[in-house]
């Protein structure tokens, strides 16, 4: 059905409305069907005509309609009910008056001249041959050669889709099926556990349990770690390991390993972050303390890390700690400097293969090279296009010159890509060609159907995360199940309003978070203790959780909470009271009490605008930030943007809070229940989706400053192009993900600030 009765209008969705359909969907219970009056779901996803959806089991006669019937019309007056637009003036709250450019509310819905199109198709700049000879087996014939070439050193390069892993599977399948080699000396490696999953299920197709289960097979670090712990468990005892920074600096800090050091101590958080992860990229390409000491470096972090690196080395040592990168660079040594352990696994392990390889850092394939000598039966199969892991010390130039290290070496080149429809192919090809070190490559498609490639411009992350959560309650209706979709981002803050939004429609997602929960983040807490303070004026643990926001220790806490029961009033009423405050302070906690009074009788929107502005909390950050300069307090104010456009979709604070309450709440449960066993919806970050693939695939935040992220323009503006290639290779390894549908979504606010489309989308099509 195309129209709906909101209050006493009657509303239309044709494309002059489509800008109102977010401000519509805030309206829940209040959108009814004008025959049956029951609520009405409005629908509006990327493939389809947007409509309103009646509720399931519906016997509705006019559940169908486009237009309601003429008679009725006449009597409705609809099409004048639907133009109706209120003309906006400032916006006046009890005694605070927000000036219009400032008030972001949902009831600003004058239609743009020219309102955005509903989606666009995005024809490929290049367009891709097919395959002309027909297959009748299931390996064209040069992933056969592939798969039967066993001996010796051997190169495998090709583009994305083109069967890499396929052959690595048959050959794995092939040498123990028909070769009879034992399955305990063939050592399969890949990079992300996901990626090593998926192998190890496509070899269990393959080969009888048994024998799938004997191979040496999974990521670096969990082969690595498995012959650490064989050789020395001691030193590698898993409650031993650092995982994150916070962790290292505490080390440094706890047990006075900067004493003396006070340039390292003054460091602030984020600063000492930096230089962990340049010193986690040194280990990576095994340089060790001593020769980075010696070292002229130019940048700061670079500086600050040269002076760490040793002390950090020497506190784990003495206390018995170890990181991740540890246990790498500790294999390669083992195996270097035991030559009895060394021979033992040169002669039990026969055959390597590395899938992923672009993705190798030097201390990685140093240890490879020990383990596959003297036979050299080493097989390593990649794509320089897809290799996005830079910061891990990754570099393509070992994919690329690995014939040079091995002269003996074959190359076999894989044409054909199996994968995706033509116009997802043409796609990445048309972009990844804009990247000027690489290695070009001839494609042809298999598959003939050109497939589905869309853009779709929501107004802001909310309305995308709605839109695409729309499009996949559409399709499983139509008789799709939930593994079929995947949602790839680039950035963590671009997952949150998506899994709202799935788990509000029921619809199951496999999800793996790593970060700290957004809900729990310091900057959320304090938005939300203000609001529930707004509504209850003696929640004592809110206003305990923002009185550092008002500069008030915590210590005044237990005063306040005396006075108020002493008084018998709320605990904020007191708040401006205390004797102790200066003029000026007690004036501007008494604006924080009056402005919170006025929040209950205001939309969320407003009362954050008031919290932001009025009470300072804005001006608090900024400050908090200049001081202390860590990553956490970097982002504070795009939270505060991410939960003025979460709020736009609440008519009451209450609404708001309740929210958020239920969504933070949702998600321990499904932190606690992750992974899921079942079908379910992939979310997951293009780093983490190499390897897979999925029939549907939504891309959000298709932006400059997202995707390129905001570090690579930085080095653009100091003409460097190494991170935008980079870029541009995690976005081609996205797209080569989809093996039907591509929905690239390019909101049109993002933080609530305007954006642009990435550079890449005018890269890469029409
Ligand atoms: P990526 O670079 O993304 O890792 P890849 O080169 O490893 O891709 P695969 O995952 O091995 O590609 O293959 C892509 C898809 O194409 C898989 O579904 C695979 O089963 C299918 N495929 C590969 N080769 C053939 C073939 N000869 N005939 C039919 N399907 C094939
Ligand atoms: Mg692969």
């Amino acid at each position: 059905m195309k129209f709906a009765q909101l209050n006493d209008q009657t509303i239309l969705l044709t494309p002059a409305t489509y800008n109102r359909i977010a401000a519509w969907r805030s309206e829940g219970d209040h959108l009814r069907c004008p025959a049956c009056q029951a609520p009405l779901r409005l629908m509006a996803g990327i493939s389809f005509e947007p409509y309103f959806a009646h509720p399931e089991n519906s016997e509705c006669a006019w559940k169908e309609l486009d237009q309601p019937p003429d008679e009725w019309l006449a009597a409705a007056s609809a099409e004048a009910a639907a133009a109706v637009e209120s003309e906006e003036e400032a916006v006046k709250i009890g005694s605070f008056r927000l000036p219009k450019k400032r008030a972001i509310t949902d009831t600003d819905s004058t239609p743009p001249a020219d309102p955005p199109l509903y989606r666009k198709r995005l024809v490929p700049k290049q367009t891709i041959q097919h395959l002309s000879e027909k297959q009748a087996e299931p390996l064209h014939p040069a992933q056969k050669q592939a798969v039967l070439t066993t001996e010796g050193p051997l190169l495998i390069l090709a583009g994305a889709g083109s069967g890499k892993t396929r052959v690595m599977t048959a050959r794995t399948a092939y040498l123990i099926r028909d070769r009879g080699v034992d399955p305990r000396t063939i050592m399969v490696v890949t990079f992300t556990t996901k990626a090593a999953e998926e192998i190890k299920q496509r070899i269990g197709q393959q080969l009888p349990a048994r024998q799938a289960r004997e191979l040496v097979a999974g990521t670096f670090h969990s082969i690595f770690y498995r012959m650490l712990l064989h050789h020395q468990p001691e030193r590698w005892e898993q409650g031993r390991l650092l995982k994150k920074d916070w962790q290292k600096w505490r080390l440094l800090r706890e047990t006075g390993a900067l004493a003396g050091h006070e340039e390292l101590l003054a460091l602030k958080e984020g600063e000492v972050e930096e230089a962990l992860g340049v010193i986690s990229r040194w280990k990576n390409e095994y340089l060790l303390p001593h020769e980075m000491i010696e070292r002229d470096l130019k940048s700061e972090v670079e500086k600050h890390a040269q002076q760490l690196y040793p002390l950090y080395e020497a506190a784990k040592r003495k206390h018995g700690w170890f990181d991740f990168d540890d246990m790498l660079i500790g294999c390669y040594e083992l195996l270097r400097e035991h030559e009895a352990i060394r021979t033992r696994y040169q002669e039990r392990i026969r055959y390597v293969m590395i899938d992923e390889f672009q993705d190798i850092n030097r201390i990685q394939y140093e240890t490879v090279k020990l383990l596959a000598a003297p036979q050299n039966n080493l097989c390593v199969i990649g794509d320089d296009d897809q290799s996005i892991y830079g910061f891990r010390g990754s570099d393509p130039q070992y994919i690329l010159g690995f014939t040079a290290d091995f002269p003996d070496a074959q190359t076999i080149t894989l044409e054909v890509n199996y994968r995706s429809r033509s116009s997802i192919v043409g796609l990445g090809y048309s972009l990844i060609g804009n990247n000027r070190t690489r290695w070009n490559k001839a494609c042809k498609t298999f598959h003939q159907e050109e497939g589905e490639t869309y853009l779709f411009y929501p107004d802001d992350e909310e309305e995308q995360a709605s839109r695409i959560v729309d499009e996949i309650t559409h399709q499983l209706k139509l008789g799709a199940s939930c593994g079929e979709f995947a949602i790839l981002y680039r950035t963590h803050e671009s997952a949150r309003p998506i899994l709202e939004r799935l788990t509000e429609a029921r619809i199951p997602f496999h999800f793996t978070q790593e970060e700290e929960s957004f809900y729990d983040r310091q900057t959320v807490r304090w938005v939300l203790g203000y609001l529930r303070l707004s509504l209850h004026h003696d929640d004592s643990a809110a206003l305990k959780e923002i009185l550092p926001t008002l500069y008030i220790s915590q210590e005044t806490w237990n005063t306040l909470r005396s006075q108020a029961i002493l008084d018998d009033v709320p605990i904020l009423h007191v708040l401006p009271k205390l004797p102790q405050w200066k003029v000026y302070q007690r004036k501007h906690l008494q604006k924080v009490v009056d402005i919170l009074t006025e929040c209950r009788n205001c939309t969320p929107v407003q009362a954050l605008e008031l919290i932001y502005e009025d009470c300072r909390l804005r001006e608090y950050l900024k400050k908090r930030r200049k001081e202390r300069s860590d990553t956490a307090h970097e982002r504070g104010s795009d939270e505060l943007q991410q939960l003025l456009a979460a709020a736009k979709r609440h008519a009451t604070v209450e609404a708001f809070l309740r929210h958020m309450e239920d969504m933070s709440q949702k998600e321990k449960e499904w932190r606690k229940q992750q992974p899921l066993s079942g079908e379910a919806v992939h979310v997951l970050s293009i780093h983490r989706a190499k390897g897979l693939e999925f029939d549907h695939v939504f891309l959000p935040d298709l932006v400059e400053g997202a995707l390129p992220h905001e570090y690579a323009l930085d080095e653009v503006r100091k003409r460097g192009w190494s991170a935008l290639e980079e870029e541009r290779r995690l976005l081609y390894v996205a797209i080569t993900r989809a093996r039907h549908t591509l929905s690239i979504g390019i909101p049109q606010e993002r933080f609530g600030r305007k954006t642009r489309p990435s550079r890449f989308v005018a890269e890469m099509g029409r």
